[in-house]
């Protein structure tokens, strides 16, 4: 590792063959996370000339963070979470710089000091419009001796990932500290490979964010069921590392000592701001932003993790995407006046065994008089469904274990539109999946924007295009997409919509794979009907 040099002044108006030339309005993206790929996609999918760079810390290209879960239970390896093939930025004119860290920031001069993570070589650039889209860090709850203990491993990057698979191909116990949506598909992952495990958290039951009481308490029995044990309304206090005499371990604040070779952290997020602190922005929980995603800096933007709208920090991608569009509408001039105004999140444990969808309201009880709630409660196998309504509309829902329900419920949630008057046919999510009337809610009738697959984020218009480009099977959807890739609940209404496109557009597949052509931005001039009404719901 070379010694730090000083900033070498780069970006437009130097001659460096890494910067945008100085004719250029430049933009850079600090994070080449989920979010702000999508946003130097989207701004030049509405920009052919804006120069772009994208800097991010990490070693690799940008992937899908929502993969690695799949990663650790050994269904995809890390090849396959890559968001674009190789070139393909590139050959988009998008300069992307990996493993470089943004350690500071000028916003008056409108510069940034990057610092290559391998050997601190450093940076001056210049540019014209800032976007942060730094993400989130795995928040690790204090252990006494975990610090250093390379067995004690948090889960959010790639690297964590591919350090988890690797521990545990020798581990014989584990310990994953969480039962969070993370924590839970982390531990079905590690069950997979054949380890015990066991769950420590602090809540009394599981998904504490995104489930009642009662849909708790049946998670933790399909859990148990699977084979993992749960230590709720418990934390780790302490790391006890193998030795000659004794197995690795951790301890409990009740003083239960738990065997454990590997301790997996997935306790939550911290967003990371102190960038944008230290540039003196504007920062709560998150970086500041207003509805067009303008930091308190007219020329700084944040989207995704680190971005706090509204008094909300997101915690899942979709909100980050639609950050992405908004503020590339804004700030390539394709539509100056455009707002983000919020997203209606749907969280599903993508856990082979485990078909769980939270989404909107859950903590309504049955009496509430101002929301209309329709429960179902089978624990013994495994069973849980909560409906809540207002004024006739789906405003929440608990789906666990009734999988065809799920899709349709989270179609007409998405959608907005009214709920069938058949409360036990809703329930079921029969009613909803009727191709008549104006109470179905159908593969045909979707716009292209609806999300299919929610593990990957995959389009309805996405798989239009990979259909069009010549992937007609799940399994070449899947080689184009992702979809399918994940939990892979979404298999059935990926095959229905193969064999819906089939039948409209029997010349297809014919064209060839337009790279530079955004899935939500063809239009969808498909017939608005659907030959048969579909057995299973998307993802
Ligand atoms: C295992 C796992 C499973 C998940 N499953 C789901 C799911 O099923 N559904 C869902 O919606 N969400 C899921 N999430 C959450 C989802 O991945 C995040 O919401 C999403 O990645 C946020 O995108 P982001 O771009 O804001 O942050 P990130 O994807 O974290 O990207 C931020 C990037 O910025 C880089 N960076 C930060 N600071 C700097 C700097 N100063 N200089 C350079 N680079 C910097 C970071 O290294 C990182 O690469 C999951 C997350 C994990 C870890």
């Amino acid at each position: 590792m070379s010694p730090p040099t000083g900033p070498r002044p780069t970006g437009p108006g130097t001659p460096d063959p890494r910067s945008p030339d100085a004719t250029r309005r430049h933009v850079l993206v600090v994070g080449n996370g989920m979010a702000g790929a999508r946003f130097a996609e989207e701004l030049r999918r509405r920009d052919a000339d804006v120069a772009i760079t994208v800097v991010g810390e990490e070693p690799h290209e940008a992937y899908n963070r929502v993969l690695l879960s799949t990663v650790v239970a050994g269904t995809i390896g890390a090849r396959e979470t890559r968001l674009k093939p190789n070139g393909w930025w590139a050959a988009h004119d998008v300069t992307v710089r990996t493993g470089v860290r943004i350690t500071a920031l000028d916003v008056s001069a409108r510069t940034a000091t990057l610092t290559a993570t391998s050997d601190a070589e450093q940076d001056l650039v210049a540019w014209d419009q800032l976007v942060l889209a730094t993400g989130s860090d795995a928040f690790v709850p204090p252990i006494a001796g975990a610090a250093g203990d390379a067995s004690v491993i948090p889960f959010r990057t790639l690297v964590d990932a591919e350090r988890l698979v690797a521990a545990a191909g020798s581990a014989h116990h584990a310990v994953v500290v969480g039962g969070g949506l993370l924590g839970l598909e982390a531990a079905r992952g590690l069950l997979g490979r054949g380890l015990h495990v066991t769950v420590v958290h602090p809540a009394g039951h599981p998904m504490d964010r995104q489930l009642d009481p009662d849909g708790g308490a049946v998670l933790t029995r399909v859990v148990q069921g699977l084979g993992a044990r749960l230590a709720l309304g418990r934390q780790v206090r302490e790391r006890r590392p193998a030795s000659d005499d004794a197995p690795g371990a951790v301890v409990l604040d009740d003083g239960t000592v738990l065997p454990a070779d590997l301790v997996v952290v997935a306790a939550g997020v911290r967003p990371r701001v102190d960038l944008a602190r230290a540039a003196g922005l504007d920062v709560g929980r998150g970086v500041v932003v207003d509805d067009r995603l303008h930091a308190s800096h007219p020329h700084v933007h944040a989207i995704g993790e680190c971005a706090e709208h509204r008094g909300e920090v997101p915690g899942l991608v979709q909100p980050g995407w639609d950050q992405a569009r908004v503020l590339a509408d804004v700030l390539s001039g394709a539509d100056p006046d455009a707002t983000y105004t919020g997203t209606s999140v749907v969280t599903r444990l993508k856990a082979p065994d485990v078909d769980l969808t939270s989404m909107g309201r859950v903590d309504v009880g049955v009496h509430d008089v101002g929301h209309e709630v329709l429960a179902f409660t089978d624990p013994v196998r495994g069973r849980y469904a909560k409906l809540v309504l207002r004024a006739d509309r789906l405003v929440g829902a608990i789906l666990l274990g009734v999988g065809d329900a799920a899709g349709p419920l989270t179609q007409l949630y998405d959608t907005g539109a009214a709920a069938p008057r058949d409360r036990l046919a809703l329930m079921l999510g029969r009613a909803v999946t009727r191709a008549s009337g104006a109470e179905s809610v159908s593969l045909a009738e979707m716009p292209g924007a609806a999300v299919i697959c929610r593990c990957n984020t995959v389009t309805k218009g996405a798989i239009v295009e990979a259909f069009r480009a010549g992937a007609d099977t799940v399994p070449a959807v899947a080689e184009a997409t992702r979809a399918t890739t994940g939990c892979g609940s979404c298999a059935g209404a990926v095959d229905g919509l193969c064999a819906w496109l089939r039948s409209a557009e029997p010349s297809s597949p014919a064209a060839e794979p337009e790279p530079d052509t955004h899935p939500d931005s063809r239009p969808d001039t498909l017939p608005n009907t659907l030959p048969e009404p579909l057995e299973e719901g998307a993802a």
